[in-house]
């Protein structure tokens, strides 16, 4: 049985750029995913410039469409806001194209790709995990989790349930030319579509992505079925009979019993990264994943030293920046009237520091402080 250096678990974003950055680094890798590829994954497939730039590959042969706009509205009042810059605030894919494109990338620089191949058990020893998977044992030094939200391989190492986990709903939308050209070039969110939620139109090439989340108090009760439908009506795009709904979660809260143990290390949706403001998840993914790859390189593949390295660079950026938009969020999403007050008021100038994060240049960490302060929450 071949011993790997690591095994990582799932292909998505967080998996496949830490496969690759490693396998750069000529660590041997396993990149181990239960589906075929190309598998389809539940999402919006909206990647910000913030998320793009982090790869250091083109991605253009998978993006469907740019979106150089970004238009937030409020449903209920109509009032609408817009910010535009020169480069794509969001670039739009399907995920199984952009999935194996990184995929691709994670092989081409040494990962071993074992497809079709479920991880459902795992022993773990001093020096190493040994996965019990659906075509066999797999061994390797250390396991990077990045099988997603309901991670089986976090549960298998002892971490408890994610805490908030938000369902969310999305359907690809065939649609005339005519009525495409209503939403081309601009990334769409509608508030209060769910209450405490958003809609979003995210338009790709020859159809058009809509979904809707709720993400304040109560969501997790409402009927997401009936509220998209009443979205579409809303957006006047009429649902072909037998057009399929897909529903997933998001987790809008880091594990807060660390992410490292056992030696397996979480990344992406699997530790809880998704940004609390906005659900975007895969910014965070690309992230993660290169972060743990970065930690287990520079602690020279020891367990102590890597932990260490990992907890502390999640600890010094990323978590900071969630937290900062967690407070954000918790006021955003708090209420109706105060959201309807807030963009009264601000509407414009959040549309563009929404934009400006989405673009990485600025971030929750400049904009949450001052924003409470100016509202004397602080
Ligand atoms: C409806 C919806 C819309 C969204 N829209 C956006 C968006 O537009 N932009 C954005 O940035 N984020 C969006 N997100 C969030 C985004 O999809 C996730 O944050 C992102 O996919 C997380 O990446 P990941 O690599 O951590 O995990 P995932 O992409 O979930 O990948 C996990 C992988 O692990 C595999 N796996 C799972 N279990 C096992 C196992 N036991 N053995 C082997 N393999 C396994 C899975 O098959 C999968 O390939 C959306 C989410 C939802 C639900």
């Amino acid at each position: 049985m071949t011993v790997y250096d690591v095994a990582v678990v799932g292909t998505g974003p967080a998996g496949a750029t830490a496969a690759r950055e490693l396998a750069l680094q000529g660590i041997s890798v396993a990149l181990i995913e239960k589906d075929r590829l190309p598998r389809h994954k539940v999402c919006g497939g909206g990647i910000t410039w913030r998320a793009r730039t982090l790869l250091d590959f083109e991605i253009e042969p998978v993006v469907r469409s740019e979106c150089h706009t970004a238009l937030m509205s409020l449903a209920k009042s109509g009032a609408t806001f817009k910010s535009t810059h020169e480069r794509p605030i969001v670039s739009m894919v399907m995920r199984a194209d952009f999935d194996r494109l990184l995929v691709e990338k994670a092989t081409c620089a040494g990962a071993e790709l074992i497809e079709g191949c479920r991880v459902d058990g795992a022993e773990f020893h001093d020096d190493e995990v040994l996965l019990q998977t659906s075509l066999g044992p797999v061994r390797a030094g250390f396991v990077i989790a990045a099988d997603g939200a309901t991670s089986t391989m976090a549960r298998l190492a002892g971490w408890e349930r994610l805490e908030q986990l938000i369902p969310a709903l999305e359907l690809e939308l065939p649609v005339a030319t005519s009525e495409y050209k209503r939403f081309e070039d601009c990334a769409r969110f509608d508030f209060d579509m769910p209450a405490n939620g958003y809609g979003w139109v995210f338009p790709k090439g020859d159809h058009l992505g809509v979904g809707i989340g709720g993400f304040g108090p109560g969501e997790r009760k409402t009927d997401l079925k009936k509220e998209l439908r009443s979205y579409l009506d809303k957006l006047k795009l009429s649902l072909p009979q037998d057009q399929q709904m897909h529903g997933y979660v998001i987790p809008l809260m880091p594990r807060k019993s660390g992410f490292v143990r056992r030696r397996v290390f979480l990344v992406g949706d699997a530790a809880g990264l998704a940004d609390p403001m906005s659900a975007e998840g895969i910014w965070a993914a690309i992230l993660s994943g290169r972060m743990a790859a970065e930690a287990l390189v520079k602690g020279g593949l020891d367990s102590a030293m890597s932990s260490e390295h990992y907890e502390r660079s999640l600890a010094g950026t990323l978590l900071p920046e969630l937290e900062a938009g967690r407070k954000l969020a918790r006021l955003f999403y708090s209420s109706q009237t105060l959201r309807k007050w807030l963009l009264k008021h601000y509407g414009q100038r959040m549309t563009e520091k929404v934009a400006d994060i989405f673009m990485g240049s600025a971030s929750y960490s400049d904009y949450a402080d001052a924003f409470m302060r100016k509202l004397k929450l602080k």
